[in-house]
């Protein structure tokens, strides 16, 4: 469904992906597992269309997409530095992507008023996002991913800032939204646990390279390389 072949990237004269070849299937969950700097975030720009591979193909439904500007790509994203439109409400920020695909008023406002219902945020619709907290941004963002129910959406550390209740809440809600709509994700944590609760599988990478992939009990009962062990095992 979602096929990188052959993809490495450079950034001047540093490679930091080396010949990615990587499937997703239709209605997986993904996570991308390593060290910081290992070029998780990378593959996600490739992805949505903010960075352009160096070289190889990106695929999605048979399509090549890795020269498809972001938003024909059809993809919700969930970046940390992809910030809410500061200048827009709330509500104005969850009905975007739907006036951006034409919906009819009416049918927007439902959509909108739901979504915010949903994440118990219908009482801030009015607000900007400079009148949230940090964590209620997140939501917002999230909503706004999800509010036009792409295919694919993909997520760099969406509940970072969320306290455990609430983080776990939305663990909850995002596992809730991919079994019912059949999403595919492509999910960044830092959190192992996290992505081993949560996803069908997870690629570990190593400076650029993916270490192992697998489902959870793969990864964590046959670690493929001591760094795979060393790094599942460290943190948590
Ligand atoms: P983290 O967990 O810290 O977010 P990451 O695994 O997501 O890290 P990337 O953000 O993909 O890693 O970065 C991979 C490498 O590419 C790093 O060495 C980073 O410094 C470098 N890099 C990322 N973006 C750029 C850029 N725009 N220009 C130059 N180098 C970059």
């Amino acid at each position: 469904f979602i096929h990188f072949h052959g993809v490495s990237k450079d950034y001047g004269p540093i490679r930091v992906i080396e010949q990615l070849n990587l499937e997703v299937s239709k209605g997986e969950f993904l996570s991308l597992l390593g060290p910081s700097g290992s070029g998780k975030t990378t593959i996600l720009m490739m992805l949505a269309g903010f960075e352009a591979p160096t070289a190889g193909t990106i695929w999605l439904d048979g399509q090549r997409i890795h020269e498809l500007p972001p938003h024909q790509r059809g993809m919700g994203v969930v970046f940390q530095n992809y910030a809410l439109f500061p200048h827009m409400t709330v509500a104005e920020n969850v009905a975007f992507p739907l006036q951006m695909r034409g919906l009819p008023r009416a049918e927007i406002a439902d959509r909108v008023a739901k979504a915010l219902d949903r994440v118990q945020l219908a009482h801030l619709g009015s607000r900007k996002p400079d009148q949230l907290s940090g964590g209620q941004q997140q939501r917002v963002a999230l909503t706004r991913a999800l509010v036009f129910e792409p295919k694919v959406v993909l997520m760099d550390e969406p509940l970072g800032a969320l306290d455990k209740q609430l983080r776990e809440q939305m663990q909850l809600e995002i596992r809730a939204l991919h079994r019912r709509l059949g999403l595919s994700i492509v999910f960044v944590t830092h959190d192992q646990s996290e992505a081993l609760t949560m996803s069908d599988r997870v690629a570990i990478f190593d400076k650029g390279r993916i270490a192992q992939i697998g489902t959870a009990s793969e990864v964590y009962d046959r670690p493929a390389s001591q760094f795979v062990s060393q790094f599942i095992g460290e943190t948590n």
